[in-house]
């Protein structure tokens, strides 16, 4: 008899957008000489830069002529991109991480959700709420998250993420082994100081622990005080892997490239005590189950590294942001408190009434799609998230619209 893996019936029904859809389904049938404003999905409107256009177009050439074909590529990215990574997003910040320490993938979601099988099944692991589904989803199906329980599961250790520490946790109280971070965090837009984080990489260090650092929304990371890399923390090669995306830095969430840092002196312990090198680990997982990004794809992302390519990706960050200060501007007005926006690209508002209230109130009287915070976890209630990434106008319009309510 084929039997499923239970675990998965553990899992909650992953109702967030598909609710959002239904939702604004039945506003648009009831309403359809409305027009709607999407600002609730995360996924970027604007065009690739045009240096990662060219550079793709002429990769797409290049395979084909016999001469200049590629097949399999190596399965942990070509050198050509792993090399400006490690320049220009390290060791240009002083954080020291070669080219072979990185492993170029088709996205951080499939990484954040797949590094977690090289780990025991019964360590002990610290998610902060709110947070990005996919960090305790992918626990949940590896049965390490123990049973529902009040909405929440019952061997999770949660990090409450509140106004009331700025939405950076507190450590955790009890002894955890993996603990995931995310900064600049979705949904709840704050970032992370280097005095803030080194206590983390403090932790790991003594609690022979090890962090998972969910850098996605990097590059809209303004304050050039803040870390964009875990990295920047002193003693952290030992004790954290790192995931960075193009898709929100280039607008490659249809295109489809990341990648995921292991130092070489990255650690972690067998039953016994004995150390092991999570490089290799994460190597022989990447080499035996995935067959690398297409040269092309590579070839676009290397783009964004070239002279050309570093102003236009600036301008598409520019632009985004522009949209942020615009949000938080608007929402701060009406009198409601506000984080994020001001070094990533989402808005976390706290509204005073139930998430989806709030939610129904900018949809029905505002023509506003945004996304209910008690989506991220037990947190995120009484909060909206609002995302900057749509056009100008409508940012511009959707503000107007909430600010005539
Ligand atoms: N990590 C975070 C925090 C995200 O918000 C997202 C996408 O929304 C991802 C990872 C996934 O990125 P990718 O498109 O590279 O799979």
């Amino acid at each position: 008899m084929i039997r499923i893996n239970e675990n998965y019936l553990k899992l909650k029904p992953s109702y967030l957008f598909s609710e959002i859809s239904t939702r604004v389904a039945a506003f648009q049938e009831a309403n359809p000489a409305k027009e709607i404003i999407r600002l609730g999905i995360g996924d970027v409107t604007r065009a690739l830069p045009k240096a990662c256009i060219d550079a793709f177009h002429k990769a797409v050439d290049e395979m084909a002529f016999d001469s200049t074909f590629k097949g399999y590529g190596p399965e942990q990215g070509y050198a050509f991109l792993r090399e400006k990574i490690a320049l220009s997003d390290y060791q240009a910040r002083g954080a020291d991480i070669r080219s072979d320490e990185i492993f170029v993938s088709d996205g951080a979601k499939g990484d954040t959700a797949n590094i977690q099988e090289i780990f025991s099944a019964d360590i002990r692991i610290a998610i902060p709420d709110p947070v990005y589904p996919v960090y305790l989803d992918t626990n949940v199906m590896a049965g390490r998250a123990g049973n529902p329980d009040d909405g929440r599961y019952s061997a999770i250790v949660y990090l409450d993420s509140t106004d009331k520490n700025h939405f950076i946790p507190d450590l955790p109280k009890e002894n955890v082994d993996l603990i995931y971070l995310c900064f600049p965090n979705n949904p709840t837009g704050a970032t992370i100081t280097k005095d803030q984080l080194k206590p983390f990489v403090d932790y790991a260090r003594q609690n022979k622990a090890l962090i998972l650092y969910d850098a996605a929304y990097e590059a809209f990371i303004k304050d050039e005080n803040l870390p964009r890399s875990i990295y920047e923390i002193e003693g952290a090669r030992e004790v954290a892997i790192e995931f960075r995306s193009f898709s929100k830095t280039a607008g490659f969430t249809g295109t489809r490239c990341a990648f995921t840092v292991v130092p070489k002196d990255c650690r972690a312990y067998d039953a016994a005590g004995k150390k092991h090198l999570l490089h290799a680990f994460w190597n022989r997982r990447q080499t035996t189950k995935f067959n690398g990004v297409s040269y092309p794809v590579q070839k676009a992302a290397e783009a964004i590294y070239s002279d050309a390519g570093t102003i236009q990706v600036k301008e598409l960050i520019h632009y985004y942001m522009n949209n942020a200060s615009l949000i938080r501007q608007s929402m701060q007005s009406l009198g409601y408190a506000c984080a994020g926006g001001e070094n990533s690209p989402y808005i976390w508002v706290k509204t005073g009434l139930d998430s989806w209230e709030f939610f129904d109130m900018l949809l029905n009287k505002a023509g506003v799609v945004c996304t209910p915070g008690a989506g991220f976890g037990r947190c995120g209630q009484g909060y909206i998230r609002i995302s900057a990434f749509n056009s100008h106008e409508n940012v511009a319009r959707a503000m107007e619209k909430i600010m005539k309510i």
